[in-house]
């Protein structure tokens, strides 16, 4: 099982992550998780992430790829990808290197901007200063939609993509998931 999740920042995609991970009991990987964890570790790589994450910009592809790729390899064939890819050239590398069974589905969360936004104003707790101020999240929301529209037109047409409706509640998108996903892929 190699899972995608996509999804605006503030669309639940590390909660319904973690949540799949465990169903399917399958590594959780998450490229913005990876990279907090670079700069918090003050590597030189975390140094470069920090300037990136602190203008709510994407961080330059050969650092993400370098980390992400790791990451895939210790994950054994399955896994739970959130995060990345975020573009269609990231997508295309990656499917370049791993060959096209690096993702059996695609998972999109969707979610009306003005719902994302009220979600990352409020979330507070995990000491995201990237998910504190409203020009950041703005330029972070509106990176995402230039970026995403390629990419789900590009699962979409490779008959990857799953999209589901992320405002309800948790517990209820993951169970939106599950059948969606039971409803598109093999076993
Ligand atoms: P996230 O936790 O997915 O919201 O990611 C937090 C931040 O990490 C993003 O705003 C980006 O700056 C950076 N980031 C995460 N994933 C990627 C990626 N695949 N490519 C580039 N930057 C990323």
């Amino acid at each position: 099982m190699r899972l995608i999740l996509l999804g605006a920042p503030g669309s639940g995609k590390g909660t319904q992550a973690a949540a799949l991970a465990n169903h399917f009991g399958v590594p959780h990987i998450s490229s913005g998780e990876l990279l907090r964890r670079q700069v918090a570790a003050g590597t030189e790589l975390g140094r470069e992430v920090a300037r990136s994450l602190e203008r709510g910009e994407l961080v330059p592809d050969r650092l993400v790829v370098a980390i992400v790729d790791e990451a895939l390899a210790h994950a054994d064939r399955s896994y739970i990808l959130e995060g990345f890819p975020r573009t269609l050239s990231q997508a295309r590398g990656a499917e370049a290197r791993h060959g096209p069974r690096f993702a059996d589905a695609v998972v999109f969360l969707e979610v009306p901007d003005n719902v994302a936004r009220q979600r990352l104003a409020g979330r507070t707790s995990d000491g995201r200063a990237d998910d504190r101020d409203p020009e950041v999240i703005d330029r972070r929301l509106r990176r995402f939609n230039a970026d995403m529209e390629p990419l789900i037109d590009y699962y979409r047409d490779h008959g990857l993509l799953v999209t589901v409706d992320a405002p309800p509640p948790p517990q209820e998108v993951t169970r939106a998931i599950l059948a969606a996903l039971a409803a598109t892929t093999q076993p």
